[in-house]
């Protein structure tokens, strides 16, 4: 027997090769053996390969859509969990969601980007969002979300090209899990996913953006995407969607997008908007749109090109949640708000909502047995530490 098999095996799923190596060697074993493993692991999909062992909490739901670029896949995992507030109300797991979904880009090469969850529930309360009705239960730690991935590729056996942070939670109120996911994602001996790949996807914590422009501008990480749910045209209108916006403003959240967009070279942030009838689709919500989009579309519309070097606009069509007090809208609505935005120079995006029947488009995340558990209160006030 030799030490590597003699030893108790580490989880390498949040950490690069180079961290493994080196826990490795505090226990004796040699880099190529720790190499191995690590690539066995991360690359063949084999669970167990010495001196690395993985436990990827089992699929337990999974649901299919049908869309006109393939199949839309939702699953969800089951962790264990020991939480004892939740033992006595007999619930001894939480579940999270992820959502794989084809793409067919421009060159027609077909590509799947998987939406990965980075919490259980969520504190923001958004007044759209399934997850929202859920509050927060946990935040996920950086192999909870690795794991993710692990399933999508290895279980599922489909190829990940581009990973948003989009599924449930705020991935800017898990930060240092989030950054430690992606360091370990983005290792070109393991997962392999080019940073340029990624998406962290914000409602508005300024705070959180605010650690992302120092990190972006450390070796690697300046490609990182960026994108910001919006769906409002004022603080009006946001506050009342979105109560995060009474602590962190449009203004200050245009602030430090101008500021992101200097330090990460000009590369554009996509600006997300769920257009929900009634509510944020008037004309002049389009126009107010349009001008606080300006200052991300500077050289976009004169220049003549298609895209924009700051900034993205992309409709989103409201999905209706459980007891919504708003309907989706309609396909005339939805052209007719894309219509004044153009008219605007604003260059925008219609994004189709995938997964409506399985539930898996932006915000509606959310099973129905963890929905059940709303016992923390939502803290869309809690305190930023800057
Ligand atoms: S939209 Fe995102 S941030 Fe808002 S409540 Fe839902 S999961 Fe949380």
């Amino acid at each position: 027997m030799t030490i590597a098999d003699d030893i108790n095996p580490i989880s390498p799923l949040a950490m690069t090769r180079e961290q493994f190596v080196a826990a490795c060697a505090q226990l004796g074993v040699g880099s190529g053996r720790a190499k191995t493993g690590y690539a066995k692991v991360y690359r063949q999909g084999i669970a167990h390969a010495q001196p690395a062992k993985i436990t990827v909490p089992p699929i337990v739901k999974r649901l299919e859509e049908q869309t006109p670029e393939g199949l839309t896949i939702k699953f969800v995992q089951r962790l264990p969990n020991d939480n004892h507030q939740l033992a006595h109300k007999g619930i001894d797991f939480d579940d999270i969601e992820s959502v794989i979904i084809p793409m067919i880009g421009r060159s027609t090469r077909k590509t799947h980007t998987l939406c990965v969850s980075s919490q259980v529930g969520c504190a923001m309360g958004c007044g759209f969002c399934e997850t929202a009705q859920m509050g927060l239960i946990r935040s996920l730690t950086a192999e909870e979300i690795v794991a993710q991935w692990w399933a999508a590729k290895h279980i599922e056996g489909i190829h990940i090209d581009n990973i948003v942070f989009m599924g449930m939670g705020e991935p800017l109120d898990n930060l240092d899990e989030v950054f430690r996911a992606i360091e370990c994602l983005t290792d070109r001996a393991g997962a392999a996913i080019p940073m340029s790949a990624i998406t962290i996807s914000t409602v508005g914590r300024v705070d959180g953006l605010r650690r992302i422009k120092q990190q972006v501008q450390t070796h690697g990480w300046r490609k990182l995407g960026l994108a910001l749910s919006l769906n409002a045209p004022n603080d009006q209108v946001r506050d009342e969607l979105m109560p995060l916006n009474k602590k962190w403003n449009m203004q200050g959240l245009q602030d430090i997008l101008v500021e992101l967009r200097e330090v990460r070279g000009g590369r554009k942030i996509m600006i997300e908007y769920v257009l929900i009838p009634g509510v944020n689709n008037a004309s002049e919500h389009a126009a107010q749109v349009a001008e606080w989009m300006k200052p991300f579309m500077k050289g976009t519309i004169a220049a003549g090109k298609k895209r924009g070097h700051g900034g993205l606009l992309n409709i989103i069509p409201y999905n209706p949640i459980r007891n919504s007090p708003w309907p989706a809208p309609t396909e005339a609505q939805v052209e007719e708000f894309v219509g004044w935005l153009m008219n605007h120079g604003i260059f925008v995006n219609r994004r189709r909502t995938k997964g409506r029947s399985t539930m898996a488009a932006c915000g509606q995340l959310g099973t129905e047995e963890i929905r059940k558990r709303n016992f923390v209160p939502l803290t869309t006030n809690q305190e930023c530490n800057d």
